[in-house]
């Protein structure tokens, strides 16, 4: 079936610039009213409802250039692809980055979605792909390009087709969540529609019940985990997103879904159809793990002997390695990545005083565990933050030190506070059980040792000038403008 022209309305004023409401508008015009309703339960907004961060949709297309054997291509204004491009090569991909471009006119007749059918078709390669990924963006999103009249198979190739607006989809974590539920589903129909391929598994893992774990994490995490589980009489099973296709069959195939990252609405929604229970926050700190184990083995049904053991084991080696790296400190804390309120958790139970947690994603009922625990130790949660929300709770709080987005975190040095990027620098570390423990201080207590360095810093450069009084301004410009000029 090809797309005709009626399948795709006019988009004329359907810029980027349009706005999120006129896109929004226009892409339930254009037949993806379903689509944008589920985005508004899966993602709901507000206080902010546009991305503060990169483009949502960097978080789906990591998800597909870390996939084996997966040819991912985007479909999308130039400038947007330039951006993903970018970012992606940034990060490391080291993956082609596929592109189907468009101009007006393609986009009005139709000839973007016979430009992207026959791209699929070129990539469709059994020998060199198991899956190509189609992710639309904005403007082909709102304009109703039909990625759903695409084949589902080609030559033995699964073709996956997604809409990932940036007004509908609010940060790059839970575009992670749009491709691998997308992908879970399309392996669930597989699996139904009869035997699919063994998934590559270790001899415990077939030997024993097996937990997925939901969410990309440190590589040691997922190792600590599975020695946790092991003490329950389980493995752990595949990380979603998944690095290749058949694991996702494994991931189906879990007695439990671990939700250890809970912006994963539609991966769970998969689990779920699947009758997989699921189990939200994650074994971090002591009360952390013993309260993840204590559920997990109810839901695993292992036996009161060994959870009591597995609890005594680990409180007793998370709580010796909290002590010997305690952080004494006020902190402010946020980011975009679903984790920061496992960190927080982490931060407490190593003696800092955490003030605010600010998380781009929303509340979910896989954190409010965490949420709840925070909160209780007088700490103010606030999901969805906007960076104005972040920079108030630093100007509030008064924190010795700040961990944040690169916007919050380059506020906080030129207050001359000790500041670390969340992405980078925490959440690339692990965080579960008694690794996890020591390892965060580590680089905690090392950037509050910088604080006599940032003073000395800002003690030379006092005077400069900063906000519309810093750069280079020459008379015309404070002439034409109104700003600038020396302090
Ligand atoms: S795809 Fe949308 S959110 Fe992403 S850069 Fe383009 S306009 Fe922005």
């Amino acid at each position: 079936m090809t797309a005709s022209e009626t399948d795709i309305i006019e988009t004329t004023d359907l810029g980027c610039h349009a706005g999120a409401d006129t896109l929004a508008a226009a892409a339930s015009a254009a037949g993806k009213t379903e689509l944008m309703a589920q985005f508004a339960e899966d993602y709901p907004k507000g206080p902010h409802d546009q991305p503060q961060s990169m483009c949502p949709a960097f978080g789906s297309l990591r998800v597909g250039l870390r996939m084996r054997r997966t040819a991912t291509v985007l479909s999308g204004s130039a400038c947007c692809v330039y951006g993903l491009t970018f970012t992606s090569h940034f990060y490391g991909a080291k993956r082609t980055v596929g592109y189907v471009p468009f101009d007006s006119e393609s986009l009005v007749t139709g000839k973007l979605f016979e430009d992207i059918r026959e791209a699929v078709h070129d990539l469709a390669d059994p020998d060199k792909n198991d899956a190509v990924v189609i992710i639309n963006l904005c403007v082909p999103t709102a304009s109703g390009v039909p990625l759903e009249l695409l084949p589902k198979e080609i030559n033995g190739v699964r073709i996956v087709g997604i809409d990932v607006p940036g007004f509908g989809v609010p940060t790059h974590a839970e575009a992670k969540d749009v491709l691998a539920g997308a992908m879970l589903a399309y392996a669930s129909e597989e699996i139904k529609a009869g035997p699919v391929a063994r998934p590559t598994q270790s001899d415990t893992q077939q030997a024993r019940p097996t937990v997925a774990l939901v969410g990309e994490m440190f590589p040691v995490d997922a190792i600590t985990i599975d020695r946790l589980l092991d003490s329950l009489g389980a493995a752990a099973g595949p990380v979603v997103p998944t690095r290749e296709w058949r694991e996702l069959y494994a991931a189906l195939d879990c007695q439990v879904a671990a939700m250890i990252h809970p912006f994963y609405t539609a991966t769970a929604r998969q689990f779920r159809a699947a009758g997989r229970p699921l189990l939200g926050s994650a074994p971090v700190g002591v009360e952390g793990t013993a309260a993840w184990l204590e559920a997990m083995g109810e839901l695993l049904g292992t036996d009161r002997a060994s959870i009591d053991a597995a609890i005594s084991t680990q409180k007793s080696a998370i709580r010796a390695a909290l002590d010997n790296n305690p952080i004494d400190a006020k902190i402010t804390l946020s980011g975009y990545e679903g984790s920061e309120l496992l960190v927080a958790r982490l931060l407490i139970e190593s003696g800092a005083e955490v003030a605010y947690v600010g998380s781009a994603c929303p509340k979910t009922e896989f954190s409010a565990v965490d949420a709840d625990w925070l909160e209780a130790r007088g700490v103010s949660v606030k999901f969805r933050a906007s960076l104005e929300d972040d920079l108030i709770a630093m100007e509030t709080f008064k924190p010795d030190l700040v961990i944040g987005t690169t916007p919050v975190v380059q506020k906080a040095k030129e207050r001359a506070i000790p500041s670390l990027y969340f992405t980078n620098l925490i959440s690339a570390r692990p965080l579960m059980g008694a690794a996890g423990a020591g390892s965060v201080a580590q680089v905690i207590n090392s950037a509050l040792s910088n604080q006599p360095r940032m003073l000395t810093m800002e003690a030379f450069f006092e005077g400069v000038g900063d906000g519309p009084t810093s750069g280079v301004w020459t008379p015309e410009i404070i002439a034409r403008t109104g700003v600038g000029g020396a302090s």
